[in-house]
């Protein structure tokens, strides 16, 4: 199949380059799809070198090369971070092309909400010791069920959970809390963080984007943690959305329907969405 085995590329204004002719189709589904079975390549092609490069770091600082200079041993631990890094980002960017393109597998089930919360929040306790973030879980629903998948959730709320952390202060108190918000389970993370700049709101569930000067330039970040907590959440038929004030903090909110009779069948409620 001569057309399917051509190579496209892109030009540098976005416009779609295939078998020699040019195609301006920027916002065509094909190409939007074609743009990203390409990331989903590079980033599966970049994950093997780069375990093997995690692999070797990690024996050297074991001291599988023997006993490393100070220095030596500090340059390795950055490369070490910087490894973990990239395997970060390239885990993020194929969640979000597999969520995006549906290949992303939900099973969905009705279940209450608070014991994965409860999860979740317990498995957030060792994220960044050192800022001694006091963690609370406030309950207003004990008996709030949703159709979700167990697994997405958790990956939303340690999205949101990380991202409260790493801006709080030292000292710092993040809540997450479950409540009914009309037909809907609301769960809100809060914290005491430097706010969201104005210019900037429209923004944060772009891909990439990332506030100048936050704190995740210093503590690591790709700029695809919202992204992907909003492809999940829309998924669930939910909403997500966030309160700020600039040197108070801020609030994100995941809203699902919540099941209100467990007797009713819940449609698609083994399906994968
Ligand atoms: P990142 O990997 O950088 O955390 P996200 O998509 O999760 O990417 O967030 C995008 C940007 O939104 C962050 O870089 C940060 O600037 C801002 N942000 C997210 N959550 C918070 C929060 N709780 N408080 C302040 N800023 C936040």
């Amino acid at each position: 199949l001569r057309v399917a085995a051509a190579k496209p590329r892109w030009d540098m204004k976005g416009r779609l380059i295939w078998d020699g002719s040019l195609f301006d189709i920027t916002d065509d589904k094909r190409t939007q799809e074609m743009k990203n079975e390409f990331i989903s390549t590079v980033s599966h092609e970049l994950r093997t070198p780069l375990t093997s490069i995690r692999g070797s770091l990690g024996l050297i600082s074991g001291g599988a090369a023997g006993e490393l200079p100070a220095k030596a041993s500090a340059l390795v631990k950055i490369a070490n971070s910087n490894a973990e890094r990239l395997v970060r980002l390239i885990n993020d960017i194929l969640d979000i092309e597999k969520i995006e393109s549906g290949h992303m597998p939900f099973h969905l089930k009705p279940q209450a909400l608070f014991p994965l919360i409860k999860q979740s929040t317990d498995a957030s306790r060792d994220y960044l010791p050192e800022r001694k973030v006091e963690l609370s879980l406030i309950d207003d629903a004990p008996d709030i069920r949703a159709n979700v998948d167990a697994d997405r959730l958790h990956q939303v709320l340690s999205n949101l959970l990380s991202n409260a952390i790493k801006h709080s202060p030292v000292n710092g108190k993040v809540s997450v809390a479950l409540s009914r918000n009309g037909q809907r389970a609301r769960i809100a993370v809060s914290d005491q963080g430097p706010g969201i700049p104005k210019t900037y709101r429209e923004l944060v569930f772009e891909k990439f984007e990332q506030v100048d000067g936050s704190a995740t330039k210093s503590v690591g970040g790709t700029g695809l943690g919202l992204s992907i907590v909003k492809a999940i959440v829309e998924k669930l038929d939910g909403e997500v959305s966030f309160e700020t004030t600039v040197g108070v903090g801020t609030t994100f909110y995941v809203d699902l329907p919540e099941i209100v009779d467990s007797r009713t069948p819940i449609a698609g409620a083994t399906e994968t969405k």
